[in-house]
């Protein structure tokens, strides 16, 4: 049937719609039976501080396998659970793995104080989300300021008041508030002042250009001294090369986190050496060295 379909006049002209539709149906049909199945795990990136390499904490990154066919990038996956509404469910279980993990985690020497979880906007758009939070939290055991939340500035744009409101109830909680993928979006500075965030999470994309271009320099500074001012942590993103850590440092930015400092890894792999404290070069050699 779907090549009687193709042949119609529509789909002629739009080959490349028309396999892109068809690929999205068919992964909205795995991704609805994926957390039943057990497909879903999470993986657990290391998050830094600049100066001394220590670590502060560790991002829960969503990942997805069908059998037989490898991974899904959470970039494709997500935007389509958010569309459908799967991500309710998904976020849920994000939210209990990771506190759950963090949990473990308190218990050991060595391992991340904090685990980060990003919120979409849909999930946080749910009536009962704090109920779930608390759930969780109390279920789980975690102490809340040994979570935290990644949400976007594109969320806040869509929904001013209501969006301010809630994260004071999360904040007012001990959870820990962190604006994901900062300096992307367009929301007015300002802002910042009424938010109870505690992490500004600048993103990859600025990180990518440190030491290569003027004007992203200009504005990487500017939201770096902008933190500062206002008392926020900033973390620097997708940090890659040692370079870019002394850029970082050298502009005072607090923590990162990127390949340079180790990759998303399963929970029960976890490590993280931090390498040999040092105010100068040898910090940084140490760290091209331990690239893989
Ligand atoms: P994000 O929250 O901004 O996460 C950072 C992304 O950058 C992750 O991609 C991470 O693997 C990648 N990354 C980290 N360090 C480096 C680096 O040094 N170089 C490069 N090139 N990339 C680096 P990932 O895991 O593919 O996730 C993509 C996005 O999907 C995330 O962006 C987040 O927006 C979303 N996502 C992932 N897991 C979840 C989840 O559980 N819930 C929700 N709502 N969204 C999630
Ligand atoms: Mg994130
Ligand atoms: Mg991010
Ligand atoms: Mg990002």
């Amino acid at each position: 049937r779907a090549k009687k379909e193709a042949r119609g006049t529509v789909q002629a002209y739009r080959p490349d719609l028309t396999a892109a539709a068809q690929r999205r149906i068919e992964l909205v049909h795995a991704l609805r039976l994926a957390q039943d199945m057990g497909q879903f795990h999470l993986e657990y990136q290391p998050q830094v501080r600049v100066r001394d390499g220590s670590l502060i904490g560790a991002e829960a990154l969503m990942r997805w396998r069908i059998p037989g066919k490898g991974p899904v990038s959470p970039l494709d996956f997500i935007p389509l659970a958010e569309e459908t509404g799967l991500i309710i469910a998904m976020g849920r279980w994000v939210l209990e793995q990771a506190c759950a993990q963090a949990v473990l985690w308190q218990a050991q020497a060595n391992m991340p104080p904090v685990v980060a979880v990003n919120v979409s906007a849909r999930q946080l758009r749910q009536p009962d989300f704090l109920k779930v939070l608390d759930d969780v939290l109390q279920r789980s055991g975690c102490p809340p300021h040994a979570l935290e939340l990644e949400v976007t500035e594109s969320m806040l744009l869509e929904e001013s008041d209501q969006a301010i409101a809630l994260l004071y109830e999360i904040a007012k909680r001990g959870v820990r508030v962190a604006l994901d993928d900062f300096g992307t979006g367009y929301s007015s500075l300002a802002y910042l002042r009424r938010l109870p965030v505690h992490t500004l999470k600048l993103d990859r994309s600025f990180v990518k250009e440190l030491g290569q271009d003027r004007q992203v320099e200009a504005i990487a500074r500017t939201i770096i001294r902008l933190a500062r001012d206002l008392s926020l942590e900033v973390l620097a993103e997708g940090v890659e090369t040692p370079e870019q850590v002394r850029w970082l440092r050298l502009a005072g930015c607090d923590w990162a986190q990127g390949w340079c400092y180790g990759k998303p890894m399963r929970p029960e792999g976890f490590q993280y050496a931090a390498p040999d404290i040092a105010e100068t070069g040898v910090f940084v050699d140490t760290l091209v060295q331990d690239e893989p």
